[in-house]
């Protein structure tokens, strides 16, 4: 870490230009690692940047750092920008080397107490651009969100656009209502995550209904069940929305069921 150098002319700190991952790591394991770096692809791809190496490298790179680290359990963020040049907003003339760094970062995953507990989330306006769709490093906006969130004692914003919740500042959102699972479908206007792509499989094999469509707040407070998804906190219920208690203040069964599914096929 103290070694690590980006340059001062690196597009990903002066313009925000940079996309990244962060898969979870389970008893020294990748989850997902596959859907991520398809993700990563299509973030690079949309916005015309080169790969920094190649995808077998890249494979390399996340072993070694499970095993320099002796990783069992956390995360591994990874992150590519176009590079160092002379700071303009047009892409740079030629080609630039592509900056790629990565670390790792220890975490309680699996028993993570906030899933036995069920965490709180409040509603704030979605201030983001219209490409979501692509996961670049300017989180400014999702850093409001989440902050807003933090100062009255919630652990998450569900970012609220047109009076529809469009997701979490870090995680897609759900709400169960007569066991359908409601999720907004993918757009533009939303992150495609790898946990919901590997959730609504493993729900549809399961016999779980999911209705993909937009959901307002007033549905949410009415809910039987809420909950989000993400690679780093996988299921996890949702007890509160905007100080309104859900399904009587308890994680419900269908997000514990669906929890209990994602864990067992990520080797927990
Ligand atoms: N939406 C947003 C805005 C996010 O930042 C994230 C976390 N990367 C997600 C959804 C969830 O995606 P994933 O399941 O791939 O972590």
């Amino acid at each position: 870490e103290s070694e690590g150098k980006v340059a001062m002319f690196d597009r990903g700190f002066l313009i925000a230009g940079g996309v990244y991952e962060v898969s979870a790591v389970i008893n020294g394991k990748l989850v997902d690692y596959a859907a991520h770096m398809e993700r990563l692809g299509r973030s690079l791809s949309e916005l015309r940047m080169g790969w920094p190496c190649t995808r077998a490298e890249l494979d390399t790179m996340h072993h070694e750092l499970i095993r320099r680290n002796d990783l069992k359990e956390g995360i591994i963020y990874m992150q590519v920008t176009r590079g160092a040049a002379d700071r303009a907003f047009n892409f740079p003339k030629g080609e630039t080397k592509p900056t790629l760094i990565a670390f790792t970062q220890v975490m309680n995953l699996v028993n993570n107490p906030n899933a036995v507990t069920g965490v709180k989330v409040i509603t704030t306006p979605d201030l983001r651009w219209s490409r979501r769709d692509i996961k670049t490093v300017m989180l400014l906006a999702p850093v409001l969100g989440k902050q807003a969130a933090y100062e009255q004692g919630a652990q998450e914003g569900w970012m609220v656009e047109n009076g529809h919740v469009t997701e979490g500042t870090s995680s897609n959102a759900y709400i169960v209502k007569d066991g359908k699972v409601i999720t907004r479908h993918l757009s533009n206007e939303i992150l495609a995550g790898c946990t919901r792509r590997a959730l609504m499989r493993l729900a549809k094999e399961e016999g779980v209904e999911i209705v993909e469509r937009p959901f307002t707040p007033e549905e949410a407070y009415a809910a039987d069940e809420a909950f989000l998804t993400s690679a780093s906190q996988f299921v996890m219920p949702i007890v509160e929305i905007d100080g309104k208690r859900i399904g009587g203040g308890q994680p419900g069964p269908v997000v514990r069921k669906l929890r209990e599914l994602y864990l067992k096929e990520a080797g927990a």
